[in-house]
């Protein structure tokens, strides 16, 4: 029989320090929007990143993206360009707005954004006399894009670019971090990501004048004369201080956790170092890794091993393992959209498998985890 569940892919990693944090918000009474925690985790955060660029602390990630594309002017019917290996919920946010996803695929190297097909994208969209109103390229896995090589087409075509840098908190190219390219950058600090305030997000800003107009559709667009009045269709977005006062907790121990986790990498990548056709998603020789999921992919094909077969033997054994995440242009609920590409990312999709990559993994887990993968690829 199978043994239960007992090895998660990534449980958040709280600690008696954020409790703490949590409890003084709550004695201070700052646990709605507003006030000194929200402001200190904005600080923060904007130091972690070594940034001058503003970060906003939002409720959600998603409602960080959905700002940005509000700020970058997209509005229905335009075509926005998304990178089609990600969560749902970088694409989710153009069809708030009725906007039309244009998808791109993976390349090979980083699975993310493949710039050949981004640039066909951009001039299919020009010959339909209708030039893309926003980029939104993703880290996708905290393994960093090839986003310079995507932030010079932006420039050159002068469209607004949206850097999907949710699960790369802490990922870097060439020594800047991720989020720190784009026009826009997005962080989340949903439960599963880096650092967790619950659910949360935040929006990086390059344009000094932004933020001013996303603090203000955040806050329901309420204008500052007496009585309530509104100049604009605004959101509840603004992250609450209870939520903020764990996150500048959380952010205290970054640098252990990115360890963690890349401590992480090293051991799967030992474990499968011999075995032929498999590898561990890794990053370009200039930039750096959070390693927020090691994917592990599947190249051969003779099909020896699989993933879901890798799957169902660590379910078997109480291990958690996931697929990476369908591509976007494959999802029904996208009914007008466009893609551009070829197979790179749904190959990663059939032939990839997310371990388990949690920071709080105990040495005996990690045993079992080692146990679990050496009785596999020696089968
Ligand atoms: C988690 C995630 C989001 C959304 O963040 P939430 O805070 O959960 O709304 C967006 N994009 C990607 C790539 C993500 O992984």
């Amino acid at each position: 029989m199978a043994k239960e569940l007992h090895i998660k892919l990534a449980l958040p990693q709280l600690s008696s320090q954020d409790s703490e944090a949590v409890q003084e918000a709550v004695s201070q009474n700052w646990v709605t929007a507003g006030g000194p925690f929200v402001s200190d985790f904005e600080a923060n955060l904007q130091m972690a990143l070594d940034t001058n660029r503003e970060v906003m602390a939002l409720s959600s990630g998603t409602a960080a993206l959905h700002l940005a594309l509000r700020l970058a002017g997209v509005k229905s019917g335009d075509f926005v360009i998304c990178q089609t290996m990600s969560f749902v919920a970088t694409s989710n946010p153009i069809a708030y707005l009725n906007a039309i996803p244009v998808f791109i695929d993976s390349e090979p190297e980083t699975f993310n954004m493949s710039v050949p097909a981004l640039e066909e994208a951009i001039q299919f969209c020009i010959a339909k006399n209708k030039k893309p109103a926003a980029i939104i390229a993703v880290h996708s896995f905290g393994i960093p894009s090839k986003i310079r090589e995507i932030a010079a087409l932006a420039e050159e075509y002068n469209i607004p670019l949206i850097e999907d840098a949710a699960e790369a908190l802490g990922s870097k190219v060439a020594d800047r971090a991720c989020g720190t390219f784009g026009d826009f950058g997005v962080l989340s600090f949903n439960g599963n990501k880096l650092i967790t305030t619950g659910g949360g997000g935040a929006l990086i800003c390059k344009d000094a004048a932004q933020p001013v107009k996303a603090r203000h559709l955040a806050r329901q667009a309420k204008i500052s004369s007496p009585g309530f009045e509104h100049d604009e269709i605004g959101y509840n977005y603004a992250m609450p201080g209870l939520n903020a006062a764990l996150g500048a907790s959380q952010l205290k121990t970054l640098s252990e956790k990115i360890s963690a986790k890349r401590n992480l990498h090293n051991f799967y990548n030992k474990i499968i170092a011999d075995v032929e056709g498999v590898a561990i998603l890794s990053p370009t020789a200039d930039s750096f890794s959070n390693y927020w999921l090691n994917v592990i992919r599947f190249y051969s094909e003779q099909q020896k091993y699989t993933a879901s077969k890798l799957l169902k033997h660590l379910e078997n054994l109480g291990i958690e393992s996931r697929f990476p995440w369908k591509p976007l242009h494959l999802q029904g609920i996208y009914k007008e959209q466009y893609y551009f590409g070829s197979t790179i990312a749904e190959t990663l999709w059939q032939n990839g498998l997310c371990l388990p990559s949690g920071c709080g993994l105990t040495n005996s887990e990690q045993n079992e985890i080692q146990n679990a993968l050496n009785a596999y690829f020696s089968a």
